[in-house]
């Protein structure tokens, strides 16, 4: 691969030193640069002052910076969220959204270009799977964003394009950056991952990355249901999810997140409310309500406030703990469901 550069944030802490090593230069170099990444954001290599010039200038001649170009920002004028659009070195498009809620900022990033999950009612996988991103390339998402916004990011949820543990060992890679003390300093437990019930992931989340919060994208309280919105139902049906999230809950302790998009007239009934209230009886979970967000391709459309309300508190009634998640930055495209890897807004 001689003449091609390296990106620098596609390593771990140990391949940067590594890679450093190659180069005849001495360990605490590749620690200092994994500090200036991403304790500082550096956003060149001249700015690394405590590294010899020469250092510097063999590094912009043989290593890239930063994995993806800013394209485009939108910040909502309704709750200032931001959505970023970015380009990958061989043209892809990546989207994350920033969000702002009165105890801080969250960053939720994208995993994959594209998704081949195909849920009916999301955006994120109408044009199928691109390919998966690197981790530089989800660490990069946080970086550029907190960057510009010029505050810090508390937390991430792994909650934007493409589905996360479809591409495991890329988030495990981004996950052990992202919490590195010397790095951006997001410890295990301010990070979320979400997913639609890939199974066999969930339960290497349960050994491999055990303070990580999980959320299940659920949606629906029975295969009926769950086959006709989420085709990946088909391959680890609702029973063998929820016994997942069971075995995740006795294994990490952490309380499982369900999220569940109200569709109007399709799974936003009284029925509907009692199966799932009956299905998740006993176990510590906490469900998201999330009324559906518009995307045009879909048809279709979200509860209105009436049947929301009906449903949280048909839910309530039966012991769940349950909230209705704010959908935040709506005038700009970046609330759940709605982030795509396409440009042109
Ligand atoms: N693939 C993972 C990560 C994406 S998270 C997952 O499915 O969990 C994005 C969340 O938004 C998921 O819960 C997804 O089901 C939900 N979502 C998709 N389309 C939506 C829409 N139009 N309105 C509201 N939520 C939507």
């Amino acid at each position: 691969m001689e003449g091609e550069k390296q990106y620098l944030k596609n390593m771990t802490r140990g391949e940067l030193a590594g890679f450093f090593s190659e180069m005849g230069e001495k360990p605490f170099r590749a620690a200092q640069l994994f500090r200036w990444m991403y304790a500082s954001g550096a956003a060149s290599f001249d700015e690394m002052t405590n590294l010899p010039a020469e250092l510097r200038r063999r590094l912009s001649e043989t290593a890239e910076l930063f994995t993806l170009t800013p394209r485009e920002t939108l910040i909502s004028r309704i709750d200032g969220s931001r959505k970023h659009l970015f380009e990958t070195g061989d043209g892809n498009l990546v989207e994350s959204a920033l969000l702002r809620y009165d105890y801080g900022n969250a960053i939720c990033v994208s995993s994959q270009a594209g998704c081949r999950m195909g849920c009916a009612f999301c955006a994120s996988g109408l044009s199928g799977l691109r390919r998966n991103l690197r981790s530089g390339e989800m660490a990069d998402q946080l970086l550029l964003a907190r960057r510009e916004l010029g505050a810090d990011v508390g937390r991430v949820v792994v909650m934007g394009v493409g589905e996360p543990l479809d591409n495991f060992d890329e988030l495990k890679r981004f996950i052990e950056t992202a919490g590195d003390a010397e790095g951006p300093g997001i410890g295990r437990r301010h990070i979320t991952v979400s997913t639609c019930g890939l199974v066999p992931g969930i339960e290497r989340m349960a050994e491999e990355l055990p303070q990580v919060g999980l959320a299940i994208s659920l949606h629906a309280p029975n295969d009926r249901l769950r086959d006709a919105l989420l085709p990946v139902n088909k391959r680890y049906n609702t029973e063998s999810l929820l016994k997942a999230a069971r075995a995740h809950l006795a294994r990490t302790g952490r309380r499982v997140t369900f999220e569940y998009a109200l569709m109007a007239g399709v799974n936003d009934g009284a029925a509907c409310a009692k199966e799932l209230a009956r299905r998740l009886s006993g176990m510590n979970c906490h469900v998201n309500l999330i009324p559906l967000n518009r995307v045009e391709e879909t048809g279709f459309g979200g509860s209105g406030g009436a049947e929301t309300e009906r449903f949280r508190a048909a839910l309530a009634a039966c012991g769940v703990r349950v909230t209705v998640r704010r959908g935040l930055g709506a005038d700009i495209r970046a609330a759940c469901g709605q982030l795509r890897a396409r440009a042109g807004y």
